[in-house]
């Protein structure tokens, strides 16, 4: 049995992901008190998503008095309100539907919908580094790079609800520089994100073997296999092609960081994503770029950029955080 000494401390939480959807109770402090993970499986569609969500909120909240709500973080493009996706690439199929009125009536809480990135944004003004903040930005570099808006202290989502797509801006004009998924030359995405990495790495060893063995050898022999974690494991090892690789991508992660910190002034930016986790051992060289690349008043003071302290957790919580402010004060 969860006890509360509050009837109104508690919310349930839910996280869509390409893979997962995970659902949890959570208190006021960020705490999860009870959680249910399960399989996505976007092509049963989004009904059948949507009713396996319901059923692990029952489990997570059966023992639980006083829930206010269900919030739900999840991978986009979304349009938040209605919780309309809008094409998008991790669950296919899903496209102009939303699960929210099927939510509210399995689940009898009343529902709000959240993109990920923005609610890991949201989660990291009450809780981390810049708790308290009113202008944040919440970075994920993963599979692809995108963002979270929190300036003066409202989410930004813009007029279709797809602000924050961060990934998309600008970070090289070189002819080497590669392009995204959606065809932009030169962003932060495609010059940045885990499979790009990636598709650095095979190219230089391709146009250079001879310097990279090890880059080489850690694929087993094969450069179609080198990934962006074996990028880093072989720069580590002081494989000079793969060194050149990863001091290319921080640069361009400083650029990316950089133009972000121009244009909202925030008081801080938060990284996530599984590149974070190779990065975190060259943050130094991080910063430093940031710092060659922004404006001249960031060299006189602090780079305000930290990596999340919440870890795969940050869009759950930032869920809670929606629930609470939308269902949970009382008034
Ligand atoms: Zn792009």
């Amino acid at each position: 049995m969860i006890k509360k000494d509050s009837a109104s401390e508690l919310t349930a939480a839910g996280d869509i992901g390409g893979t997962q959807i995970r659902a949890a109770l959570v208190d006021r402090d960020g705490n999860i008190l009870n959680e249910s993970v399960g399989q996505t499986l976007p092509e049963r569609g989004i009904e059948d998503a949507a009713a396996r969500l319901s059923d692990q909120v029952h489990e997570v909240t059966s023992d639980a008095d006083g829930v206010v709500g269900l919030a739900v973080s999840t991978a986009g493009p979304i349009n938040p309100e209605p919780g309309t996706y809008d094409h998008p690439p991790n669950l296919t199929g899903w496209h102009g539907k939303t699960m929210k009125p099927d939510l509210e009536r399995l689940t009898g809480l009343p529902v709000a919908i959240g993109h990920d990135a923005t609610l890991a944004a949201l989660a990291e003004t009450r809780f981390g580094p810049f708790k308290g903040s009113q202008n944040l930005v919440y970075v994920t570099i993963s599979t692809g790079i995108g963002g979270g808006i929190v300036a003066n202290g409202q989410m930004v989502t813009g007029s279709t609800g797809q602000a924050g797509e961060l990934g998309h801006i600008t970070v090289r004009t070189d002819a080497d520089a590669l392009s995204c998924g959606v065809g932009c030359h030169g962003c932060f995405e495609g010059n940045a994100s885990g499979p790009n990495i990636g598709r650095m790495a095979r190219q230089a060893a391709t146009d250079d073997p001879a310097n990279a063995t090890k880059l080489v050898e850690l694929a087993g022999g094969q450069i179609d296999d080198i990934d962006a974690r074996i990028a880093f494991q072989a720069a580590e090892r002081g494989d000079p092609v793969a060194e050149q690789v990863i001091r290319q991508v921080i640069e361009n992660v400083g650029r990316g960081l950089a133009s972000i910190l121009a244009v909202l002034d925030p008081d801080g930016i938060i990284v996530g994503g599984g590149v974070v986790h190779s990065l975190q051992s060259r943050w130094d060289e991080v910063i430093d770029a940031v710092r060659t690349y922004g404006l001249p008043r960031y060299r006189t003071r602090g780079i305000p950029v930290s990596v999340t302290e919440l870890g795969d957790d940050v869009s759950l919580i930032g869920a809670s955080v929606l629930s609470f402010s939308r269902f949970g004060d009382p008034s």
